[in-house]
């Protein structure tokens, strides 16, 4: 027998436990997936948009895999603190694969950036996800007019989008109460996001892109004369990557389209990098100052010298996300991610025995959800690999049991978290929608029968 710990239930993690599993060569592998939140899935459940349904039914799959009998999901088991320290862990286990993801955002490093008002894309995310770690409070959206989001990844995409979405789109979501009503109530008429190089780099997916003009009631802008600042918009023949070319294609179409009359607008700005959030007599973001940029020719750009302030009550930054280290795991702050070979840690350079690492926290916040299912099976084939040896290891029993015994951990099991659906589909009756996710620690521990000691 092999016992493998999973050190988080996302994608990269769920992925990681199958490949362990469902292959032939190791006999007896059990898996424990283990996760700080009560409830599995990671980003599919808190960072997947609440709109994006066919993303989010992938939650089915990863289900599918955690109910598999020699896998056993336990949440609320934070590694890392006096709990369970990562050593600890490693007594309990013959190995763990840390799936840890990138927990924190990125910063634009200026000034105002901490003017009330400005918020990180991943903040905004985690309080209309229903993310129990977020600050609710900051979301109060009656007086925004205008927003303006910074950064031009599918993330950028995701938060600009759920500001424009109206009320009935956001109802059929599974979003929770306050946040509904605070979107639905918005005045926000305006959204710029914002992007400090051309339309031909930017980093969003061609299908999240042309959503954007889908919405109802809502007008992409492009400024064609802004556009015609990149040469590989100017020019059609351009040699570009596919993605880049469609995204190209989709920005000329709207660039070409007559202004709509929608109600809200969503102006997609080129060649601008902030440089001030700026503050209105209220003390609160009133706007953001950019640079006008050029492009360099080596596919960077040049600051100008020119500047434009954008007009937003809201500003959200949502330049990528960045790794965390874990303590007791050894960490590449220059990457933001943990040194390995193939999945195998490396500590001073040499493979540790019984550690490995598989998603963000191994190749950085980059890629679409499947890009984890070769990255885990990378990993786990790794694992796989040492699993002769690691299996010589006498462990002191069921882990669960002893993480329990110390009376510190209080694991949410599958069943707990099948409490939490029901609790989630019964709130979301209560208030005349589908499932509606519960936001608070207090809520989901209550809900899955363990002590609530938060
Ligand atoms: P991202 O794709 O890395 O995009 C980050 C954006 O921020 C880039 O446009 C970047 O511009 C810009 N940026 C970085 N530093 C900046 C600065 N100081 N000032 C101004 N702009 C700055 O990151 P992300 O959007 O957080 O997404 C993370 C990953 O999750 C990506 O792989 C993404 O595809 C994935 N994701 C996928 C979906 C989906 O499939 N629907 C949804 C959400 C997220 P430069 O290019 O100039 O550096």
């Amino acid at each position: 027998m092999l016992r493998v710990a999973v050190v988080g239930s996302g994608p990269s993690g769920v992925y990681a436990a199958q490949t362990l599993v469902q292959q032939r060569e190791v006999p007896g592998v059990l898996v424990d997936v283990l996760d700080r939140l009560p409830a599995p899935y990671g980003l599919v459940r808190y960072g997947v948009a609440p709109d994006h349904e066919k993303i989010k039914s992938l939650q089915g799959n990863l289900r599918a895999v955690l109910e598999d009998e020699r896998i056993r999901f336990l949440g609320n088991v934070e590694v890392g603190g006096p709990a369970l320290p990562t050593g600890r862990l490693l007594e309990l286990y013959h190995a763990v694969v840390y799936c840890v993801g990138a927990a924190r955002d990125r910063m634009l490093d200026v000034p105002g950036e901490d003017l009330p008002g400005v918020h990180s894309a991943t903040a905004f995310v985690n309080w209309y996800s229903a993310h129990p770690d977020a600050e609710a409070e900051d979301f109060a959206l009656a007086g925004v007019r205008s927003a303006v989001v910074v950064g031009a990844g599918n993330v950028a995409v995701d938060v600009t989008r759920m500001l424009a979405r109206g009320e009935a789109e956001l109802r059929a979501t599974d979003m929770p109460q306050p946040a509904l009503g605070a979107l639905a109530g918005s005045g926000v008429r305006e959204v710029a996001m914002v992007a400090r190089r051309g339309p031909s780099q930017g980093k969003f997916t061609t299908k999240e892109l042309r959503e954007l003009g889908t919405l109802p009631g809502v007008d992409p802008v492009v400024d064609p004369a802004e556009l015609a600042l990149d040469p590989a918009y100017a020019d059609p023949r351009a040699p570009l990557p596919a993605v880049n070319r469609r995204n190209v294609e989709v920005l000329r179409s709207w660039a070409a389209a007559p202004a709509g009359g929608g109600g809200r607008r969503i102006a997609l700005r080129f060649f601008l990098r902030p440089v001030e959030v700026l503050a209105g007599p209220d003390g609160r973001a009133a706007g953001v100052r950019f640079e006008r940029t050029l492009p360099d020719g080596r596919g960077g750009v040049t600051g100008t010298g020119a500047y434009e302030d954008v007009e937003a009550q809201l500003v959200l930054r949502s330049v990528g996300y960045r790794g965390v280290a874990l303590p007791g795991l050894p960490f590449d702050a220059a990457r933001g991610t943990v040194p390995h070979a193939a999945g195998r840690v490396l500590r001073a350079g040499r493979a540790s025995v019984g550690e490995y690492v598989a998603g963000w926290i191994k190749r950085g916040p980059t890629g679409v959800i499947g890009t984890n299912r070769p990255c885990a099976k990378e990993t786990a084939s790794a694992l796989l690999q040492d699993a002769p040896a690691l299996a010589r290891r006498e462990l002191p029993g069921d882990p669960l049991t002893a993480m329990r015994a110390a009376g510190l951990l209080h694991p949410v099991e599958w069943t707990g978290w099948q409490a939490i659906e029901r609790a989630e589909q019964e709130l979301g009756g209560s208030l005349g929608r589908r499932s509606v996710k519960i936001p608070d620690w207090p809520g989901l521990l209550g809900a899955a029968g363990v002590p609530v000691s938060r």
